[in-house]
Order: structure tokens, then C-alpha cells, then sequence
């Protein structure tokens, strides 16, 4: 068992700083829950601060109901994996994982098949004798993560733990991360700023920026009921794209932009949701792949576009324009060759548009 509470938990440093503002985070046993946002928002404070390596400024922190706000780090029965993995370079890779326990004065009987158990999970039993300046990268991150595992903490904090990884390798470690989450049937509470690692990885997913949180939810809900237009950026990839409007003041509201450049209907279940916004100015966001080539089944919400760049993937193609003085993106099936400067009508799924409010940037719909 190890839930992970978080309740009001916020971080001032000496300097002033307020890292982490008022923090709250439920985190279920067994959970894999990651902590996402740009660079400087709070996400390794607030791992910190769980491992007991950061003081917390005010707020209370939970392992199993327990208050861990004055407990040192060696006693909350955590283990942490650091980006630079924090190897001894001296020691071989039985050493290094061998290490925590033989200071915990571990039997060395112990010592050993909780090593032996841990290189055979990871994969590395050959490495043992090796130290870790003849490994890898990949392989240092395996070790790093056993020095982890032979503790049999309750909870596993990773914070950026493949970043320093070439891209093949950290998809790579991706799903063995995600496959040591379930082998060992532990709470794992991982920091990233790459989306795709956590869209891929967490249960959950905690949204961090400017030291707030603005969303703690599944992928699958983050990605299609995102709460606000920060959010909505920030997952994805390509980006949503954004194109700023109003909502007309009419009996049937319609989305308009650029002096009815754009204009858009909603279906009858939509306007209901943004009659509140007649009149209002609103920020659409629609996904690359919810504007896509019309077909002459969409005689509504249509728009002619010069593109500007096309890029092809293989399976499909992305290709780019400007609409409303924004720069947008849409990805489309790859069954015939376009050009640049070739003008292409394509249709946007009103059923799939986002809309936030133009000053609060709240979601709308
Ligand atoms: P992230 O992990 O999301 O990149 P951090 O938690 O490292 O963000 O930092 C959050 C904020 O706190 C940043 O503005 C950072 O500059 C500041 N900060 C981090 N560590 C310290 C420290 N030891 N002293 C003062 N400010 C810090």
C-alpha cells in the first residue's frame, strides 16, 4: 500500500520564489501519476518535497495516512531516479546497487538476491561486474533504476530520468518503465516536460505552470475535455492550433473571425453551450486533424487556404497555412501529392472544436 497525499502543499524558497503554489494531489496506490509542464513550473520541487529533499513551506504531505512533513528521507520508505542517475564511478554495478542496503546493514545473503532478483527484472545481470564508465547510457539508467527497486520502497520518484537518452533509446525506456510499473505493482510518481512521455506513461497526468496546477487528469481527458487553453497546447503534438474570434450576438450564435473570414455554425447542441458567450470574444482551438480535406458532403464550415508548407510523414501528410493571421496546422491522408502555394479547401468538425473564453481562456466547450 502507498497512497501519496498532497493537501495545500506549497514551496517558498529563501530567495522568494514561490515554487509551488498550494498544491493538491491524490495519488492512489499502484499509481503511475506523472507531473508535466514547461521548464521552471514547480514539477521537481514538488517531487522534492515528496522525497523529503526539499522542506515544505506549508500544506501537509501524506504516505498511507501518515504526516511526512518532519520525516527525514531514509525513513519514508521512497526511492528517487535522478536524470544524471547518480552512479559511483569507482564502484561496479553490484556495488552500486548493493550500496543503500549494505549502509542499511542489510545481511549480505539479503544484499544478494535482492540484487540478483533486480538485474534479472532490468535485464543486466551480465553488467554486475562492470562500472558504469564501460555502460551504455541505457544501460547507467537500468542501473540506476535497480538501485531503486532492491530497496522495495513503497514508492519509485523518476524525475526526467531519460532525458539524457537519445530518442530511439528513451522510447525504448519508456515501455520498460511502464513494464516495471506493473511487474512490481508499485506507486510511481514521475516528472517530465515531454508530453508524449506522459500522455504515454501516466494513469494520470498533473498539468504544472507558474507553480499552479491547472489539471490533474487521464490522458484520453486531457486530450479531448481539456479545462483551459493552456492545457490544450500543451498536449498534442502537433499542437492544437488557436485562432482568436467572437461568438455573434444572433438567435443561432456563430463563431466569427477576421471580418467573416471564418465563420463558423454550431450544431443545436453546441449552441447551447456557448449561448452564454454571445457576443463575447472567444479563442477557438482545433486540433490538426479535426481540419481536414472537404468533401462535398460539408456544404457548412468550409474554408479555402493557400498552403505554405507541406510535410510529408508517410502515413500522412502535415502541411501548413496561415487563416486569420494565425499560423495553422492540419494533418491529412497521405493519398495524393500537394504543393506549396496551393490553394485546397479544407472543413473543420465543428463537433470537435474547442472554444475558451478570450480573457479567462477558460474552456468553453
Ligand atoms: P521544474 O522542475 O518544473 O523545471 P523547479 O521545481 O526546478 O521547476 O523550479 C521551480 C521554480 O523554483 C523555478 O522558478 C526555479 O528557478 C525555482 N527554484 C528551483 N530550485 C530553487 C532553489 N534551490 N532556490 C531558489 N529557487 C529555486
Amino acid at each position: 500500500m502507498a497512497e501519496v497525499i498532497l493537501k495545500n502543499v506549497t514551496k517558498i524558497y529563501d530567495n522568494g520564489v514561490k515554487a509551488v503554489n498550494s498544491a493538491n494531489i491524490e495519488i492512489k496506490d499502484k499509481e503511475f501519476v506523472v507531473l508535466v509542464g514547461p521548464s521552471g513550473c514547480g514539477k521537481s520541487t514538488t517531487l522534492r518535497m515528496i522525497a523529503g529533499l526539499e522542506e515544505i513551506s506549508s500544506g501537509e504531505l501524506y504516505i498511507d495516512n501518515e504526516l511526512m512533513n518532519n520525516v527525514p528521507p531514509k525513513n519514508r520508505n521512497i526511492a528517487m531516479v535522478f536524470q544524471n542517475y547518480a552512479l559511483y564511478p569507482h564502484m561496479t554495478v553490484y556495488e552500486n546497487m548493493s550500496f543503500g542496503l549494505k549502509l542499511r546493514k542489510f545481511k549480505k545473503s539479503d544484499i544478494d538476491e535482492r540484487v540478483k532478483n533486480a538485474a534479472e527484472i532490468l535485464g543486466i545481470t551480465d553488467l554486475l561486474d562492470r562500472r558504469p564508465k564501460e555502460l551504455s547510457g541505457g544501460q547507467r539508467q537500468r542501473v540506476a533504476v535497480g538501485r531503486a527497486i532492491v530497496r522495495k520502497p513503497k514508492v519509485f520518484l523518476f524525475d526526467e530520468p531519460l532525458s539524457n537518452l537519445d530518442a530511439k533509446l528513451r522510447v525504448q525506456m519508456r515501455t520498460e518503465i511502464s513494464k516495471l510499473h506493473s511487474t512490481l505493482g508499485v506507486t510511481m510518481i514521475y516528472v517530465t516536460h515531454d508530453q508524449t512521455e506522459a500522455m504515454t506513461m501516466g494513469d494520470r497526468i498533473v498539468i504544472m505552470k507558474d507553480g499552479d496546477i491547472l489539471q490533474i487528469d487521464t490522458p484520453l481527458n486531457l486530450y479531448n475535455k481539456p479545462r483551459n487553453r493552456f492545457v490544450a497546447g500543451f498536449i498534442g503534438s502537433p499542437s492544437m492550433n488557436f485562432i482568436k474570434g467572437s461568438i455573434t450576438d444572433e438567435v443561432n450564435p456563430r463563431f466569427v473571425a477576421s471580418d467573416n473570414k471564418l465563420t463558423l455554425s454550431f450544431p443545436s447542441r453546441l449552441e447551447k453551450a456557448v449561448n452564454g458567450s454571445r457576443g463575447k470574444k472567444v479563442i477557438l482551438g482545433i486540433r490538426p486533424e479535426d481540419i481536414s480535406i472537404k468533401h462535398n458532403t460539408e456544404p457548412e464550415n468550409n474554408v479555402r487556404v493557400s498552403l505554405e508548407v507541406v510535410e510529408p510523414m508517410g502515413n500522412e501528410i502535415f502541411i501548413y497555412f496561415k487563416l486569420c493571421g494565425e499560423q495553422i496546422t492540419s494533418r491529412i491522408p497521405a493519398d495524393r501529392e500537394y504543393q506549396e502555394r496551393e490553394e485546397i479547401d479544407l472543413a473543420v468538425n465543428i463537433n470537435k472544436v474547442h472554444l475558451f473564453d478570450g480573457i479567462t481562456e477558460e474552456a468553453i466547450i
